[in-house]
């Protein structure tokens, strides 16, 4: 690679040369644009964004353009911007260069199909099933969080609990099996800087790479014991092998997986498109300028792989803008024309009546109000898009169902779509209860089912001879053709992707969407921006609050004791273990060995195991024999859904508690205390830092999950490496709505300033961002699709 003083020179020479010389212009041009395309093409992509149209330009034009962007170059080589592309700026002495080679391909396309990505053996099918098929979806699909992964000389000053990665040669290594079936393997290392010790445990397998004189990079957890130090060993890699590792020695990025997807895949993947990816920009440099954003592909770079805290919040700060700036050209572009003629229902009240006569329960006030809201805008001609929100058992789907009711009254079909099967089932189950003896005819569809009993199924569907139909996508996918469809009901509407709702919504029905997500009120609107929001904000009567404990690992022993209390009184429990990123067979071998530490502990609990592994059906077979109590105790790696119901369920036991979000401990605990006994969650937690506690104590204390996700907030400071917290909102991945609001307002006012020059986004310097908006409407836009 050229240096910054070599390309200044080469700048400068045909600059002069062609001041002087007029009629050489488009030669000399030519070459500048050469040199665009080639040497200064990646290293300064600022400068080639400068100078990009160069030879349409009149001279003194492009003296000017040519002057900036020598200053950009002289800056760079003093070292006060910090270079879009510089790798890292960690001391050389830990680092090694442990970049991959680029791919052969060249350059692509923002919008080339995944498939023209090199990412390997099974790649694509990977990508594709995360719902990444052009390269641009590659490029935004960003770490969910960042882990500092740079490697320490010692372990002098890191608290207990801390991750921290440390690099050095192996000078000696030993092996302990305590126990029949526990291995436990030593490691010393000389770092540099003195030596540390590093433990695997249960991964024999790890001597193989563990030989004397070995160069490696170990992460793990921070244990003291009194004035020394350990490493709890999470992930290891060789210094010493040919091909590098963009794992480790940096700060990494930590990428939503799923079964199968290893988070080495998603780095390569996402090295690989940043390497293919073009690099223009589609916000114009004045105004990047102007709102002291950074450049679009040194966003993207930081995201990924940030070369230090500085780029990565630079990206932030630029990727969050544009998450805003889309949402609200958006709003402002669709205005008025947004409310688009819908179903129109007679809703009569004597139909609620007789609904909620059938009910064993009355609704609470809150229930009322939405349902009075909800029907309101299914009496008008106007198309309803409400999304309506409330924690988890608030009653939503009893709402849902009333509405869902009053369509087939009105002698419209309803569906109700939900993320997996397992809460298919339940829905339906759910509905029958409430509907079937009010003569509604209730049908379920959903993959699992034979080909015939599908076909069956849709065919009564198609013919009108079902009122309402439960199901996953495959309700969607699968060549449904309704009769009459009036009202849809979407639950957790985030996973389903736009091209299955279309096919939903192209009857143009009434729209409700439920979530659990909590999100303050004023932000939501802002979010949604097309959706209604109604909230159901009280939890039904008679509830006893889960009571919730943090304990340490070492009160294991107590905790299962509990357990087994309840298991004796003829309740049920889940264990929960967290999931490891890094490695799904050790997150299998984690729930099986969970498992058989429990029936072990617990030899009287009959124990079921469900994990990540299993097929769809395998898991459905499990959760349908907890719920029919063929046993007690459910130990589970996350894959138990959100909204799963078995009321004899009391007691929820989250091992490795400190691993999770709060939200995400919040919606597990959610799955206890369906019924009125009371319920009971214990998080166990293995080391964790004061601030870990903190978090933790915010659980223990509340179950209001709005009081949860604001605590969660404030706690988090910002000096901590941390990504994107999962807002729940399909559109904003970075997006932090409590805490943006200043952000919000700038975007807001520069998508005003934008279309009040051009309200159609005519320009041709703006073709970029409107395709580029055009491209992520397809992932937000609710009116828009139905
Ligand atoms: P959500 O969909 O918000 O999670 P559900 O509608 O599934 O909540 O309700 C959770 C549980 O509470 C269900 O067992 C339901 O029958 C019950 N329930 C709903 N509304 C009420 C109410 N007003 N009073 C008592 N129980 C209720
Ligand atoms: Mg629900």
């Amino acid at each position: 690679m050229p240096t910054v003083a070599e390309l200044a020179d080469r700048l400068t020479k045909p600059l002069t040369l062609e001041l002087k010389s007029g009629c050489q212009n488009r030669v000399v041009a030519g070459g500048l644009e050469g040199l665009l395309r080639g040497p200064l093409a990646n290293p300064f992509p600022q400068v080639r964004e400068m100078l990009e149209g160069y030879a349409g330009w009149s001279v003194p034009e492009r003296e000017q353009a040519l002057g900036r962007a020598l200053e950009a170059l002289a800056a760079k080589a003093a070292g006060k911007a910090p270079s879009a592309q510089t790798r890292r700026s960690v001391p050389k002495a830990t680092i090694k260069e442990t970049v991959p080679p680029a791919p052969a391909g060249a350059q692509l396309p923002i919008d080339a199909l995944i498939e023209r990505l090199d990412s390997g053996r099974g790649g694509e099918r990977k990508l594709k099933s995360l719902g990444l098929h052009q390269l641009r979806d590659l490029l935004h699909y960003y770490p969910h969080r960042h882990e500092d992964r740079r490697a320490l000389p010692s372990l002098d000053h890191v608290e207990e609990g801390q991750k921290v990665t440390v690099q050095g040669v192996v000078v000696s290594r030993f092996k302990r099996t305590p126990k029949p079936r526990m291995t436990i393997l030593e490691a010393t290392l000389e770092t540099g800087g003195g030596r540390v010790k590093a433990t695997w445990f249960n991964q024999p397998w790890m001597e193989r790479q563990l030989r004397e004189g070995a160069r490696v990079i170990v992460t793990g957890r921070v244990k003291r014991f009194g004035r020394t130090a350990q490493l709890a060993a999470e992930h290891l890699e060789s210094l010493d092998s040919a091909e590098g590792s963009l794992s480790t020695g940096r700060i990494v990025g930590v990428y939503d997986a799923k079964e199968g997807i290893s988070q080495e895949f998603l780095r390569r993947a996402a090295w690989r498109a940043l390497q293919a990816a073009p690099l223009d920009d589609y916000l114009p440099a004045h105004w990047r300028r102007e709102y002291g954003l950074t450049p679009l592909a040194d966003a993207l770079q930081g995201i990924h792989f940030p070369a230090d805290e500085g780029q990565l919040s630079r990206a932030m700060a630029r990727l969050r803008f544009d998450e805003y700036l889309f949402l609200e050209l958006r709003m402002l572009l669709q205005g008025e024309e947004a409310v688009l003629q819908g179903k129109r229902f007679e809703a009569h009240p004597e139909d609620i009546d007789r609904f909620e006569g059938n009910l064993p329960f009355n609704f609470t006030g809150a229930q009322r109000r939405v349902l009075g809201e909800i029907v309101e805008e299914m009496r008008s001609d106007r198309q309803m898009a409400r999304l309506v929100q409330g924690d988890v058992g608030s009653g939503k789907t009893a709402v849902a169902a009333c509405a869902l009711y009053l369509a087939v009254r009105d002698g419209y079909q309803g569906a109700l779509m939900a993320p997996t099967e397992i809460l298919a089932r339940q829905h339906y189950a759910n509905l029958c209860k409430y509907l079937e003896p009010l003569d509604v005819r209730v049908g379920l569809l959903i993959g699992a089912m034979t080909p015939k009993a599908k076909l069956d199924m849709q065919g009564r569907i198609a013919l009108g001879e079902v009122d309402i139909v439960v199901g996953t996508q495959a309700l969607i996918q699968e060549n449904v053709q309704w009769d009459n469809l009036g009202l849809a009901v979407i639950d957790e509407e985030h996973r389903f992707g736009v091209m299955q709702r279309r096919k939903l919504l192209a009857s143009r029905p009434d729209v409700l969407v439920m979530s659990a997500t909590p999100i303050p009120r004023s932000l939501a609107l802002t979010a949604y921006g097309d959706l209604e929001l109604s909230v159901i904000d009280e939890l039904p009567p008679g509830r006893t609050p889960i009571e919730t404990k943090l304990i340490q690992d070492g009160y294991r022993a107590q905790a299962y004791g509990f357990v087994m209390g309840q298991i004796r009184q003829g309740r049920q429990a889940y264990v929960v273990t967290a999931l490891i990123e890094e490695n799904e067979n050790l997150e299998l071998l984690a729930a099986t060995e969970l498992a058989e530490n429990l029936a072990e502990m617990l030899p009287e609990a009959r124990i079921g195991l469900l994990h990540g592994k299993m097929t769809a059906a395998e898991k459905d077979d499990i959760m349908a024999s907890f719920r029919r109590h063929d046993f007690d105790l459910l130990v589970s790696t996350t894959v138990i859904e959100v909204g799963v119901d078995v009321p004899n369920a009391t007691v929820m036991v989250i091992e490795n508690a400190e691993r999770f979000g709060l939200s995400q401990l919040h919606q597990l605990r959610g799955r206890v205390g369906r019924g009125s006994l009371q319920s009971y969650c214990v998080l166990i937690a293995g080391e964790m830092s004061k601030k870990t506690e903190q978090r933790l104590r915010i659980i223990e204390g509340s179950t209001d999950g709005f009081v949860i996700a604001e605590a969660d907030l404030k706690l988090r400071g910002p000096g901590e490496i941390r990504g994107t917290r999962q807002s729940g909102i399909p559109d904003l991945r970075l997006g932090d709505l409590a805490n943006d609001a200043e952000v919000i307002e700038q975007a807001r006012q520069l998508a005003k300033h934008i279309l009040s020059n051009d309200p159609r986004l005519e320009h041709p310097r703006l073709q970029y961002l409107r395709s580029e908006l055009q491209n992520r409407s397809q992932s937000v836009a609710f009116r828009e699709v139905i």
